[in-house]
């Protein structure tokens, strides 16, 4: 079964500034009200990199690491599951999923998953 993205963001009351993660008070105009926003859509590949020298207990050889903006502004970091050899480039637009991400002591560590369309 899909699961759903476990991110939330915080938009505030008084200026519409988004947080992620959450904030006390805005950091734009110090208000403490906040409306809770879900991610939408798919997300454009705003810079990523690739991580040969893993700490010990990743199985995996190498990883790549983006941040990304989903099409209601909200701005995460996530896992692209490509080869190595895949063509990334800035700009393009990936498909987000909430996904292992890692196994640690047997059990999957989920997080945000980003794969081509
Ligand atoms: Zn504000």
């Amino acid at each position: 079964m899909k699961k759903e993205i476990a991110i939330v963001a915080y938009r505030c009351k008084k200026c519409g500034k988004l947080h992620y993660p959450y904030h006390d008070r805005c950091l734009a105009c110090k208000a403490r009200e906040f409306e809770e926003v879900k991610p939408e859509g798919n997300v454009k590949l705003l810079t990523f990199t690739r991580i040969y020298n893993l700490p010990w207990g990743f199985d995996q050889r190498y990883l790549i690491i983006g941040v990304v903006e989903f099409e209601n502004k909200i701005r995460a970091m996530g896992q692209i599951h490509v080869d190595d050899s895949y063509p990334l480039t800035t700009g393009m637009t990936l498909k987000p999923s909430w996904g292992t991400v890692r196994i640690q002591y047997g059990e999957n560590v989920y997080g945000l998953v980003l794969e081509p369309l």
